[in-house]
């Protein structure tokens, strides 16, 4: 399963982000999320080695400003910040701070370069997550499954996740941010059934992301029964929504 062992890697050059450097605030070994998807690339939480050691404000930052330096003093371009890593990044108890420093580097540094987080919105609940959510480029919030059921096969939540209040606390970003969505399909559930997409496009019309962003399985996954859905399938599903003027992106 894939790990991060650092806390700033990269840069990492693709044809879609340029350079980028990648940020993993979550515990270096293992995986740390209040999700434990059965896609997840990191595997499943109980899998991880347990210890919850998050890298705190002055580790990140030293992080941050030594790689974004030395990028500079080499010549070598950062397009992007992003956020991801082993697991839930707002779970760091400095997740708003993290991204204070962040902006305050790149701004010094790289001032084009994009900050993006991608977080499963179950922590937007707190004003801080949000607001920090808020000031970077792009905000990737995830909403997989159209309603709780789903959720707890597909996200298997660690702890209590109800849809609605996160659907609440979405609506405060007023579009401002892009969902992420998975489609897959395992012997359990479809994510593309036809009542489930029907309720995911509703949702999607609901919030009016500025993107949305949708996705299927790439890589190993821990649950090995499941299966991936083709671009042209993906992009049937979105259709109805690409016809209404909503900006969506398909990787397969
Ligand atoms: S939210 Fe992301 S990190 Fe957490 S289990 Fe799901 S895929 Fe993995």
């Amino acid at each position: 399963m894939l790990h991060f062992d650092d806390i700033v890697f990269g840069p990492i050059f693709s044809r879609r982000l340029g350079s980028s450097l990648g940020v993993n605030v979550l515990p270096s070994k293992g995986k740390l999320c209040n999700f434990d998807c059965v896609y997840c690339e990191c595997g499943w939480n109980r899998d991880g080695i347990a210890e919850r050691v998050f890298p705190r404000l002055a580790e990140v930052e030293a992080a941050l400003e030594e790689k974004m330096s030395r990028a500079a003093a080499d010549g070598v371009p950062v397009d992007s910040i992003t956020f991801s890593g082993n697991g839930e990044p707002t779970m760091n108890p400095d997740f708003p701070e993290i991204i204070e420093a962040t902006l305050r580097l790149r701004d010094m540094y790289f001032p084009a370069a994009k900050v993006s987080v991608l977080s499963n919105a179950t922590l937007i609940g707190r004003p801080a997550v949000a607001e920090a959510l808020m000031k970077v480029d792009n905000p990737i919030l995830k909403i997989d499954a159209s309603d709780d059921a789903l959720v707890a096969r597909m996200n298997k939540p660690v702890g209590t996740y109800r849809l609605s209040e996160v659907l609440d606390n979405l609506r405060r970003f007023d579009g401002k941010f892009i969902l992420q969505t998975m489609f897959l399909k395992s012997p359990d559930f479809d994510t593309a059934a036809p009542e489930a997409l029907r309720k995911w496009q509703d949702i999607v019309r609901d919030l009016k992301p500025r993107q949305v962003m949708v996705y299927t399985i790439d890589r190993e996954t821990p649950d090995k029964s499941l299966g991936k859905y083709t671009v042209e399938e993906m992009a049937a599903f979105v259709q109805p929504l690409v016809d209404e003027g909503f900006d969506v992106k398909i990787s397969g």
